[in-house]
């Protein structure tokens, strides 16, 4: 029986692909191991949003050559549609496919016979059209469920069109069985996976679905206690969507928005689809409806031509703004984008005082939504995470709580009230209901 390890860098839609394409091995009689137990295959699954794809794709190769010199190398992922022939190059790899291979690796690759150079098996971008359903399962307490790939918008820094094609999604009735099978499964929680999710229904090149008719349709399967979603551009995340959400008993009161830029200047040069006013409405709808609502806001810093006062002016919106956490992307320039080749660059040291500004105003405002719920009653589900006797999990409203390690909590959903804020920056929690004594 042949070995095989996975290695993935990157985004919950790399995860939820990386776990299909294992369990297709497993069907093959193939045994998932763990990346040092001498894998005769290795499968890396790369990012080209990570900083230093390049740098981070040679350290794996290198690693697996130390663990297993005769292991086969294939790489696969966003990176690898990007550069297929400058990731072929590097010593020790094997194979390169691309976004419409991927998913045919144990077709193309069949026998994982070293070869004496390595395969590039990657095609134009504009091949990457079918829809592939993914989701990961088995590694976590919640699974990632892929809905939907690609993205249709231009955003001036974005790669990701490049490494992912066109946007187009799975049906609502394929959906619902991923969603069936996995409520089978032991896990709580299903996380609402894509590129740009509120663009979800371009089935073969044709709108046929609208992402609200997943939310409700999603709602109806039985056997799943929590539904997230991912992240949702602004301009799509609709009153419809929003209301829904605040309504249903399974999706839980948090949303991740990308913003980019609170300057409504860079925010046209960047090409987003929305202006800082219409970011501002979304919120105060949300929090209007669910004022216990977790926000998370991506953010980039140092986009070319971002003045001092055009940062400031995000800090400023992003700081009286009712959000609870930050993602922060220090900009950094992208081949074949067309930010790269616009003018008036930030300086690097510029780029990184800001993201540490920001960084600090997240800490703040995390803080702050994590005391608004203290002394307040939430469902929390543990994960396999122990660190100095304490185990973590998140409420539905993704506060993160430490408590005392109990192997019968993981993976459990239990009813807890937020005490307080430990030093680490988690919560702290008591039963909300004291057990009754039985004589
Ligand atoms: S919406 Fe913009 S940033 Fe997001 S994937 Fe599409 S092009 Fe990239």
């Amino acid at each position: 029986m042949k070995k095989v390890a996975f290695y993935t860098l990157g985004c919950k839609l790399n995860f939820s692909e990386t776990s299909t394409i294992a369990r297709g091995f497993e069907e093959k009689g193939y045994q998932k191991v763990g990346f040092s137990e001498e894998p005769d295959i290795f499968i890396i699954n790369t990012c080209s949003v990570t900083e230093n794809a390049d740098k981070k794709c040679k350290k794996i190769v290198k690693e697996a050559q130390k663990v297993n010199p005769n292991g086969y190398v294939a790489i696969i992922g966003c990176y690898a549609q990007l550069k297929p022939k400058e990731i072929s190059t590097i010593p020790g790899v094997d194979a390169v496919l691309g976004a419409a291979e991927k998913f045919r690796l144990l077709e193309l690759l069949d026998g994982f016979v070293k070869p004496a150079e390595a395969r590039v098996l990657a095609s134009e971008i504009k091949e990457a059209k079918s829809f592939n359903n993914a989701y990961s399962i088995n590694d976590r307490t919640r699974t990632f469920l892929k809905v939907q790939d690609g993205c249709n918008y231009h955003c001036a820094f974005c790669t990701i069109p490049l490494a992912r094609g066109k946007s187009r999604s799975d049906t609502i009735e394929n959906i619902l069985k991923s969603a069936e099978d996995i409520a089978k499964t032991d896990v709580k929680e299903v996380v609402l996976t894509g590129v740009n999710i509120g663009d979800f229904g371009i089935v073969n090149g044709k709108r046929e679905e609208r992402f609200i008719d997943l939310v409700r349709a999603i709602d109806q399967v039985e056997g799943i206690d929590r539904i997230r979603i991912s992240s949702i551009e602004p301009n799509l995340l609709t009153n419809e969507v929003i209301e829904y959400v605040s309504k249903s008993e399974r999706f839980v009161p948090h949303f991740h928005i990308p913003l980019q830029s609170g300057n409504n200047k860079i925010l046209r040069a960047m090409r987003r689809r929305y202006l800082r006013e219409l970011y501002e409405d979304r919120v105060n709808k949300i929090k209007q409806l669910m004022p216990n609502c977790c926000i998370g806001v991506d953010v980039i810093v140092g986009f070319p031509g971002e003045t001092e006062a055009d940062f400031l002016e995000t800090y400023n919106f992003l700081n009286e703004l009712d959000i609870s956490y930050l993602h922060v992307f220090t900009y950094s320039e992208r081949a074949n984008t067309t930010a790269a080749t616009m003018d008036n660059a930030v300086p690097l040291k510029v780029r990184q005082q800001r993201s540490k500004m920001l960084r600090i105003l997240s800490e703040k405002k995390r803080r702050s939504f994590y005391a608004s719920q203290l002394g307040t009653t939430h469902t929390v589900l543990f994960e396999d995470d122990i660190e100095n006797g304490l185990m973590h999990g998140f409420t539905e409203n993704y506060v993160r709580v430490a408590a005392k390690y109990d192997p019968l909590l993981i993976n459990e959903l239990k009813t807890l009230t937020l005490t307080e804020i430990n030093d680490n920056g988690t919560v702290a929690v008591e039963e909300a209901e004291p057990m009754l004594e039985t004589h």
